[in-house]
């Protein structure tokens, strides 16, 4: 039977460009189908804006450094709509360059709402197009739990779009958003407060780099609140929010932002058509090569809940391409040792197994753990400490992760990361000489046993 196209791909997001891009690149005839922004969460709601407001946050702390470098400023003034229209238009700057990528690699570029109407056909805006292969690359959407006054809060969606900054915010959630956010809001001058509903945020993260990012969290003032879980929200007279938590507290905000995670995005996507299984936890269910229980269909990124990153989802749709289009390049998407980075201030990196992990796992450990006073805070009174640890193999001396809080720290463990890929020792590390003076150097100059 001939197709419309080779390829279909559902979404535009970060997964699902790069797809369609390389399997055009590779002769395929492929169409996108985007209903929202070109680009997906990532440029329009996540980590783009979400680092250009992590470094607007930051100019707080460059500023609060400058008096011990000699610099006298008047006082400062934070405006919140500049900085929301700058980031806007840099945001339809990438729109464009996302539009350009497709259209200039062939792809036949669909604005609209897709539906599955079949394994091998979907329908934009009541036009129907068949294709050998679909792939659904929908992505995820935050998920607020269902509480009375839940419309009262807002998610990450709405924050970006905020008309001003909020004076009093509550951030509701233990994750990398809630944590970023948090961070983001107390820099700009609001006053924050997290709730998490556990004893410790960042639940999987290693132990010492929750804790000490916990301790400098409250040196900065941000006001964290362990074991909270709010039961309603409230509208009071004058506008603002009344939170009332489980343990019977009452809480005043102007705003309440809620980050409990994200659901995978299947509205009206019309599965209902076609073979396509979930797993136990609601996501699209795949195999190792990402085709899902229907032969035609193939799945990535959010969508699939496996790593929700983007260069997960990158690296699944390059996958995904080469699979269909170029099999002899085919290789599969490595899933071990996979560097992250937290952007809260101070942030943090991370590469490899935690300590408890490692322990978990078997392993007999060395760890290794240095807490110092950056250099450049020297000549301030700020006294934030930055954290390094490495989690050793007792037996083989293979470094089995690496943790940071710290400066610069998702800068620092990308090339880390290499060499966990690279299966690299304790003792190469050690021989490795340092950039001086950096932190960085301190990865390689951690000599003495901690535990
Ligand atoms: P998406 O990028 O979400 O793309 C899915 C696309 O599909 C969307 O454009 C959507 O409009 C479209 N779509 C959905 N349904 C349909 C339909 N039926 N028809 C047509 N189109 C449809 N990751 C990092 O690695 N680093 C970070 O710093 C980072 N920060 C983040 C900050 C925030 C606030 C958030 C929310 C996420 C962040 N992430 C970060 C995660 C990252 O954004 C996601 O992992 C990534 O975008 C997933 O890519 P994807 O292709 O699976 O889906
Ligand atoms: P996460 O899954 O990281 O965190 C969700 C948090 O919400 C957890 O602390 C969880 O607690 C808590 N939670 C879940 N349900 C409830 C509930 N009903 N009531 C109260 N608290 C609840 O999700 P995020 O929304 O923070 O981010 C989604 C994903 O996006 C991340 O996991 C990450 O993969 C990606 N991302 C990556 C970034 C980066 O690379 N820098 C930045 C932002 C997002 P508990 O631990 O107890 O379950």
């Amino acid at each position: 039977m001939a197709y419309d196209f080779d390829l279909f791909v559902i979404g535009a997001g970060s997964g699902g460009v790069r797809a369609a891009r390389f399997a055009a690149g590779f002769g395929a005839k492929v169409a996108v189908a985007e209903s929202r922004y070109l680009g997906g969460t990532c440029v329009n709601v996540g980590c783009v804006p979400k680092k250009l407001l992590v470094y607007g946050a930051h100019v707080a702390d460059e500023l609060e450094q400058a008096a011990g470098f000699g610099w006298t400023l008047e006082e400062g003034h934070f405006d919140w709509g500049t900085l929301i229209a700058n980031k806007n238009r840099e945001i339809e700057r990438l729109n464009g360059i996302y539009r350009n990528l497709l259209v200039n690699s062939g792809v036949t570029l669909l604005q609209g709402h897709a539906r599955l109407t079949g394994a091998n056909e979907v329908e934009v805006d009541g036009q129907r197009y068949t294709a050998e292969h679909i792939l659904i690359a929908t992505g995820g959407w935050p998920q607020v739990p269902d509480i009375p006054g839940k419309e009262l809060a807002i998610t990450s969606n709405e924050a970006f779009y905020l008309k001003a900054l909020p004076r009093r915010v509550l951030v509701v959630g233990g994750g990398y958003i809630a944590v970023e956010f948090a961070g983001i809001f107390q820099g700009l001058g609001a006053d924050t407060s997290l709730l998490y509903r556990g004893d410790l945020f960042l639940r999987g993260f290693d132990g010492s780099v929750r804790t000490h990012l916990k301790e400098e969290l409250e040196k900065r003032g941000l006001d964290l609140q362990f074991n909270a879980d709010i039961q309603r929200i409230d509208q009071l007279d004058d506008g603002s929010l009344k939170a009332t938590l489980k343990d019977g507290r009452e809480l005043v905000a102007d705003c309440v932002f809620y980050a409990t995670g994200r659901r995978p995005m299947l509205d009206n996507l019309g599965l209902e058509n076609t073979g396509v299984e979930l797993d136990a936890r609601g996501y699209i269910r795949v195999d190792e090569q990402y085709q899902t229980t229907a032969p035609s269909i193939l799945a990535i990124g959010d969508v699939i809940g496996r790593v929700q990153l983007t260069p997960v989802a990158l690296a699944e749709g390059m996958a995904v391409a080469r699979r269909l289009f170029k099999p002899e390049q085919y290789r599969p998407v490595d899933y071990q040792n996979i560097p992250t980075a937290v952007f809260s201030q101070p942030p943090i990196g991370t590469v490899g197994l935690t300590e408890e992990q490692a322990l978990e796992a078997g392993h007999k450990v060395q760890i290794f753990e240095s807490r110092f006073r950056a250099m450049k805070l020297t000549l301030t009174d700020i006294q934030e400490k930055t954290l390094m640890k490495l989690v050793v193999d007792a037996e083989t001396d293979k470094v089995l992760g690496c943790h940071m809080v710290g400066p610069d720290a998702g800068e620092i463990v990308q090339g880390l990361g290499i060499a966990l890929k690279a299966g690299a020792t304790k003792q190469q590390f050690d021989e490795t000489i340092g950039v001086h003076p950096t932190a960085a150097e301190e990865f390689v100059t951690m000599r003495t046993v901690t535990r």
